[in-house]
Order: structure tokens, then sequence, then C-alpha cells
């Protein structure tokens, strides 16, 4: 029987059908399913995943690291029995902070909510957090303070379909999410695409034959270029003023902070020439159906809330949020990106993605945890100082890590390296042994996505059923039955349900009264195929448009924030380049999966960086040879790709590969002050070429 469900990777969570197969190599045969998002089509990722399920080097049993320094197989209870052990002494003699959990954008619904339950109060410690602060925690601390809600499109992706002009700031959907493209078309064939990349990416070439505008800016002036933009829109009395007076508060400060910001001044700080920014402004201001988003390339910086704030403020100067066919919007990239962080897997949150400071929702969570609100742990602390506090004085001492690669996804990943070997004990869950799970002193093998059952949650805040299509190896568990085994081991207080179905009940109400608030849903609902964007209390019928009426903060207007763009900590001198990271076709944030499907892993067998022809000559730099990109955070070896697409001044490499070819060995872990986003997207590197013999 064919099975309806959802891809294993991205956001955009494309529908497809999973039918078994008699006697072939793979189990179960993907085709694409008609849904809002993806129309039936799958990019070459979604097309390959069931060689995920076929995997030889899947994981079947827990693994140990023995005496010899090896990891051995070893039994469940033995496993969870020295786990347990080991988790106690460590609270008994280090505190409950001792203990670490860091979770992932990967997973259902389901895990992330009882992944902050189980930290919470089987494990009593504060120090939870997860991989989306690596991902758009900045546009998500942007949203809150402009709306006063996160939801990374507040509006249905279909609502694109007759834009005339779509605004993408740091978004390379052709190749991170294609399916994407086609509610793009409308504003192309209007010459309304607007692509803000230092690449000519696979995205920003759809502007080419007068189809929009590629605006090539210096790597990390995004926020100096909305900046201008809106300066623009303000001197040429654009922006809607009855919008702003009645939806708005802020103006009169947003009105100083840009005033500076003439478009020539704009372009000496962003290279943008300043007609362009006058073209860009009154081509936002003219459109009859106008969108603006963002994505991870002007997010992940270490002013990422600012510049996601400089784009809301433009949106709002512009009358778009909340007004029929407009908006703006924050594209998620992981699978369950936008669920992952509404259920209480980071630091300073509870379930319904409410604040774990406020006194009404930890006793509200208390009672559905039937707990005692002094029982839950208060804030605990961001995802880059959590994995670096590893082994320090008052840091976590052992660290559980579910659904995330952190030794290759984290920035200044040689810190974190060196952080996780100072452990007492590294636990990783996963279903492949991933670069962390290789260090780690115990690896439990979990089920994956057409395994189990559950829900996601995908950019539009569209909740969706994931169902389980094959059975799992027989040695491989859930995480919400390890987690449940754990919780009885350690006497855990509360209700520990293995049943996807039943922690989503209790999910459900948790989140009621909350912002992301899921009370009126359930599986069976679910399974319905209702149209389930949240919020979606009891006896509602869902939001698939926020901000209609009022925007949340409790005036019911939207803040507009002055920023003001800082000096970059680094800056290229001289010879040196500035380094962008970012994502292939045919991988998936770091590759642990996409690696692993020998289709995709034979498009890019090897890591190249991109480099412009001009300024490889320069360095003695030849297509095919190697270039070492190096700083004083690390080194890598790379091939030369040339290519006249990206900026003299820039060098790109993708973030999807291990070892000693992780892209983060030369980030930089330089934290937004806001969100605690490390400084992804912008490093300094000098670049020389190896001579091999
Ligand atoms: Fe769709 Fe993303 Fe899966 Fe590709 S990776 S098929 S775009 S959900």
């Amino acid at each position: 029987m064919t099975t309806a469900t959802h891809c294993p990777y991205c956001a955009l969570q494309c529908a497809m059908a999973l039918t078994p197969t008699a006697g072939a190599r793979l189990s179960v045969e993907v085709s694409g399913r008609d849904f809002p998002t993806n129309r039936g089509g799958l990019c070459k990722k979604g097309w390959t995943s069931a060689e995920l399920l076929a995997s030889p080097d899947r994981l079947t049993t827990p693994l140990s690291r023995g005496d010899d320094g090896e990891l051995h197989p070893i039994e469940w209870d033995a496993a969870l029995d020295r786990l347990a052990d080991e988790l106690r002494r460590l609270r008994i003699e280090h505190g409950s902070d001792a203990v670490g959990v860091f979770g992932g954008g990967g997973l259902t619904n389901e895990k992330a909510y009882q992944l902050g339950k189980f930290a919470r109060i089987a494990l009593g410690t504060s120090r939870i957090d997860y991989n989306g602060r690596f991902c758009m925690s900045s546009a998500a601390a942007a949203a809150n303070r402009a709306f006063g809600i996160d939801r990374g499109l507040p509006f249905p992706l279909t609502d694109l379909d007759t834009a005339d002009t779509v605004m993408l700031l740091g978004s390379n959907v052709g190749d991170t999410m294609p399916p994407f493209l086609s509610h793009l078309q409308s504003a192309r064939a209007a010459g309304g695409l607007i692509v803000v990349d230092p690449r000519r990416s696979t995205t920003a070439r759809l502007t080419d034959e007068g189809a929009g505008i590629h605006v090539q800016a210096v790597p990390g002036t995004d926020l100096a270029l909305l900046l201008g933009i809106a300066h623009v829109v303000l001197a040429e009395r654009l922006h809607d003023a009855p919008y702003l007076e009645e939806r708005t508060v802020g103006l009169a400060s947003l009105r100083r902070s840009v005033s500076a910001w003439w478009p020539e001044r704009t372009q000496s700080v962003t290279g943008v020439p300043a007609a362009t920014i006058r073209q860009l402004a009154r081509r936002l201001a003219a459109g009859r159906s106008v969108y603006i988003l963002t994505g991870r390339g002007v997010e992940q910086h270490a002013d990422g809330t600012d510049t996601a704030t400089a784009a809301i403020n433009l949106a709002l100067l512009l009358g778009l949020p909340g007004t029929p066919g407009n908006g703006y919007g924050t594209l998620t990239g992981q699978g369950n990106g936008q669920g992952g962080r509404e259920h209480g897997q980071k630091c300073d949150q509870l379930p319904g993605y409410r604040k774990i400071t406020d006194a009404a929702a930890r006793a509200h969570v208390a009672s559905v945890w039937g707990v005692a609100p002094d029982l839950i742990p208060g804030p605990g602390i961001p995802a880059v100082q959590l994995l670096q506090s590893a082994g320090m004085p008052g840091g976590v001492r052992a660290l559980m890590v579910h659904g995330s690669n952190v030794v290759v996804s984290a920035p200044n990943v040689q810190t974190v390296r060196d952080a996780l070997a100072r452990l007492d004990l590294l636990v990783v869950c996963d279903f492949f042994l991933s670069e962390t799970a290789r260090i780690a002193d115990l690896v439990l093998p979990v089920l994956q996505w057409a395994e189990e059952e559950g829900t996601m949650t995908n950019l539009e805040g569209r909740v969706l059923r994931r169902r389980r299509a094959v059975d799992p190896p027989a040695g491989a568990r859930s995480e919400l039955w390890i987690m449940a085994e754990l919780a009885r081991r350690l006497d855990a207080p509360g209700e520990w349900s293995t049943i996807p179905a039943a922690v989503f009940d209790e999910l459900a109400r948790a989140s009621a009264g909350g912002l992301a608030d899921y009370s009126g849903l359930s599986h069976a609902l679910l399974d319905e195929e209702v149209e389930a964007h949240w919020p979606y209390p009891v006896g509602s019928t869902g939001t698939p448009r926020l901000f209609q009426d009022r925007f949340a903060h409790g005036d019911g207007r939207a803040r507009l924030i002055a920023v003001r763009a800082r000096d970059h900590h680094e800056v290229p001198h001289a010879a040196e380049l500035t380094l962008i990271t970012g994502r292939l076709l045919a991988h998936y944030q770091s590759g642990t999966q996409t690696r692993r499907v020998p289709e995709l892993a034979a498009a890019h067998p090897e890591l190249v960086a991109q480099i412009h022809p001009t300024t490889a000559k320069d360095r003695g730099l030849d297509d095919g040879g190697t270039v070492r990109l190096s700083n004083a955070r690390g080194s890598i070896d790379a091939r030369v790709g040339l290519s006249s697409d990206i900026r003299l001044d820039t060098v790109f490499l993708p973030f999807h590969y291990g070892d000693e070819r992780s892209a983060n060995l030369l980030t930089s872990d330089a934290l937004d002050p806001i969100s605690s986003m490390p400084e992804f997207k912008t490093a300094v590197v000098r670049a020389e070429n190896v001579v091999t013999t």
C-alpha cells in the first residue's frame, strides 16, 4: 500500500508517496505528490531519499567506546543502564547543569517537544539548545520584536504565485529547494524578481533577460543596503503613510536612522550602484503584489537580527505585512526548523513558543507535565556557548546530541571539536555514524523519517503528517522510547509516552494559549489532510495568514526598530578574500545523509572552492588545482573551481563536508548579541596555491 508522507530533508516538506517494491534493492519507490508547496515536484535529494532507508551505513545496534578506544556493539539495556548511571553520577557530583542536551531542527514536533521536557524535568538541566540557533535564530528574534510572533512565512507559499515583485535576500532556492521556483514564475514574468546575493547563484541567474535584478553586494553589507533602500523610500515619499500611521509605531526614529544612508554613501559601503539602489526602492514601491523574503545569507551574521530587522522595516515602510497580496517572510531551511523552535528545544523557551521566564507559562506547562513550576529550570545558554563550555569549569560534562552533527555544522568548529574531547561523556543519537557520532562515548541508533509516525511544521507554519512506510531495523529505536526508558531509570516525574500521537496530544495541550498554539490539532485531524497553519487553537480552522487585522504585540501594532550598520569585526586586507559558505543542490546540511546517497555523492565528490578567474590568476591558481584557504582558526585545501559568477573579493565553499574539509574550520564564532547567531557568512581568509607532486 502506498504511504503518503513528506520528504526527509528541507522545510519545503515536499509531499511524496512511498510505494513498496517487491524484491528490489530499495524497499520503497518515491514519487512526488500534489501539494501546495511542491505541486508534485521533488528535487534530486527527494527523488533519491529511499536510499537512506537502504544504506549499508545504517546503525542497527548501540555502540559503546571500549578501553581500546574503539566503538563496540552493546545491548540496549546495558547501554541505557550505563547512561543513566553516568548521568546520575554527574548530576550528584557536579549539579544538574553538568548535563547538556543538543537538539535538532530535523526532529519531529513530538521529539522536539519531548526533548525539551526530558532535559528540564528528567535531567533537571537548563542546558538545552539546538542547531536552529545556527540556522535562523536571528530572523526569529527580528520577527518576534517587530511583529510579536515568529512564523517563517506568515502566509501560504501559494500567495507568491500572483506576485509581480519578489525580493529574495540571501536565499538560493534554486539549489536549496528547487520546487519553490514554481512560485516565482509570476514575478519573473513581470520582470520583478530581485535577488541579493554575492554570487550569481542558480537563483540569481533567473533574473537574466529582463526577469529581474541581481544585486551583487559586498558580503556582509546587506544591512547597509537595506538602510539605503529605506532611505530612498522615505526621501522619495514612496512609503505607505496611512498603513504606517494605523499599524506601526516607531517611524520617527526609523526615519532618523536611515537619513544618512543616501544612495551614494550606500554604494560606497555595499558596492551596489546608487542608481540600482534607487531602482530597487522604486520597483518595490511600484509593485502591485510585493514580497520581501530573507534567507540565511543575510541572517547568519553577527548583526543578523538587525539585518533581518532592516528587511522588516523596509517591508513595513511599504505597507506589505498583513495586506492582501503582499508580505514579508523568512525562508526556513531545516525540515522542521519551524516546529523545532516552538516546542521547547530553545534554551529560553517552553512549548507554545513561550518564554521560560514567564511565570504564567511556567505554571501552565508545569501543570501539563505534572510537576511543580519551580521544578522547571530557568533559561540556559545558547548553542555555541553550550558547546564551547564542554569540560570547562561551570560547563557541561556530559552532552546528549540528537539529530545534529555539530563537529561539522558549528562555527569555528575546531573549538567545538576540542570542547567535546574534554567531556566525561558524549552521547549521540543518530541513524548514521556521523562525524559527531564517531567521537562519541555512546551511540544510540534511532529511527529515521519513513520508519515512524510524527508531524513536522513546514516553512509556512503548516503542520504535516509524516508517516511510517517501512519497518525499521530490529536494533533501532525511537528517541521517544529512549527518553521514556531513561526517564524511568532516572525516576523522573510525569508521563513519558512512546506513542507519537499521544505525545502530540500532550504537546497540543502544553501549547494551548501560547503563540504557537497547536491545541486544536491531533494526528487524527491531520490525517484528514486539513490545511493546518498554526495558531490552531481548539475550535479554530487554523491561521493561513497572520497580521491581517493586527500584529501580535499587545497594542496590535508592528514595531519599526531603528538599527545601524556596524563595522565588521573582520575586514579583508591586501590579498585576503572574504569567504562565504552555502549549500549545493545535491546536499543537505552537514551532509551526513546526502553524502551516503550514491547519486548525490557522485554529483559533488570533492570540496570545490568557487573563485573568480581574475582572483585565481593573481594568486597563481589554476582551474582544477588545489587552493589552501586559511586564517587564524584553521586551514582547508579545496579543488579550485573557476567561475565569473562570484565577486572578485570573495570565495565560496559549501559546508556539507566533514573532517578536514569542513568549511566551518574557517568560519567565525562571533555572535549576534541579540540572538546568539554566529557569524557564518563572512570570514577573512588567505588563498594560496598548493603545489601537488
Ligand atoms: Fe522538496 Fe526540500 Fe525534499 Fe528537495 S529536499 S524534495 S525541495 S523537501
